[in-house]
């Protein structure tokens, strides 16, 4: 149970005070969203398989040197995390056509991308999270042209990692997106890393893996999850 004050919830994960200001419980929750909130459903099983892929993978991220919250599961569904001042806006790297970029630009999804391509939208589900640049990010105060700077060179950082971790396994990291917060003046990686924030395809037959699985209506979304983490080598533990 969790007996501890809700501080924020979200439309996936939960967070809770500790009794270290400085450290939040992020619970990751069965509910998946999409299309800004639009659709939810509960998906069994989801909460603890995003908890432990994501545990995984900042785990290696930390291990290649790109900082972020994460200090350590305590639960199967939850971690302990460093508590940020989130920069309300997100970072999405493609290293593959998908989603909006395809819609937006008439692109064919599947194109390769190169060099990869970098985008911010700004978080607010109410306007559908539009796409916003540096000049705007700066002028509203959302961040400085120095966060702006790390945000970028640190998510592209996660590319040069996450690639190689995935194409190793036969998967194709097509894109993600990243959010970043502040500690102790520091800016490092927050949120989370899961199939619900990227777009993962079996690099042979390109079956899709992730949550756009569950936007299309495809079934087998959570398999689909614990597929690519089997595939990583992550050793799901479940009660439930
Ligand atoms: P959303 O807010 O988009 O519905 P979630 O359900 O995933 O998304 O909620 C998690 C919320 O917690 C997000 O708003 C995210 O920006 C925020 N967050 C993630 N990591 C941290 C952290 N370490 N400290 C404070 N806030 C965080
Ligand atoms: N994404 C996300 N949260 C958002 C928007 C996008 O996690 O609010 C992820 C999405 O899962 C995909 C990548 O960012 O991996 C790029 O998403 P895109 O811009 O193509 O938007 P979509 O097609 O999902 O609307």
């Amino acid at each position: 149970m969790d007996t501890q004050q809700l501080l924020y919830k979200g439309k996936a994960k939960s967070l809770y005070a500790t009794e270290n200001a400085d450290e939040l419980l992020c619970v990751y929750r069965n509910d998946t969203s999409a299309f800004d909130g639009e659709k939810i459903v509960q998906l069994d099983r989801k909460g603890m398989v995003n908890n432990q892929f994501n545990a995984f993978i900042m785990q290696k991220l930390q291990q290649a040197g790109i900082p972020n919250h994460f200090i350590k599961m305590v639960r199967e569904d939850a971690s302990l995390v460093k508590r940020l001042k989130m920069i309300p806006v997100e970072c999405v790297v493609r290293n593959v056509a998908a989603g909006s970029l395809c819609r937006r630009l008439g692109v064919e999804p599947g194109l390769e991308l190169k060099p990869a391509t970098f985008e911010f939208f700004l978080k607010n589900d109410a306007l559908h999270d539009p796409m916003v640049n540096d000049s705007l990010i700066i002028t509203f105060g959302w961040a400085t042209q120095e966060q702006i700077d790390q945000m970028k060179t640190y998510t592209f950082a996660v590319n040069e990692v996450l690639k190689k971790l995935f194409s190793d396994a036969g998967l194709i990291l097509v894109d993600y997106k990243l959010e970043f917060g502040v500690y102790q003046d520091t800016l490092i990686l927050g949120d989370e890393f899961s199939p619900d924030g990227c777009r993962i395809w079996d690099a042979q037959t390109k079956k899709v893996l992730d949550k756009d699985r569950f936007r299309k209506d495809m079934g087998d979304v959570v398999e689909g999850y614990e597929e690519v983490a089997q595939r990583l080598g992550i050793s799901l533990t479940q009660t439930a």
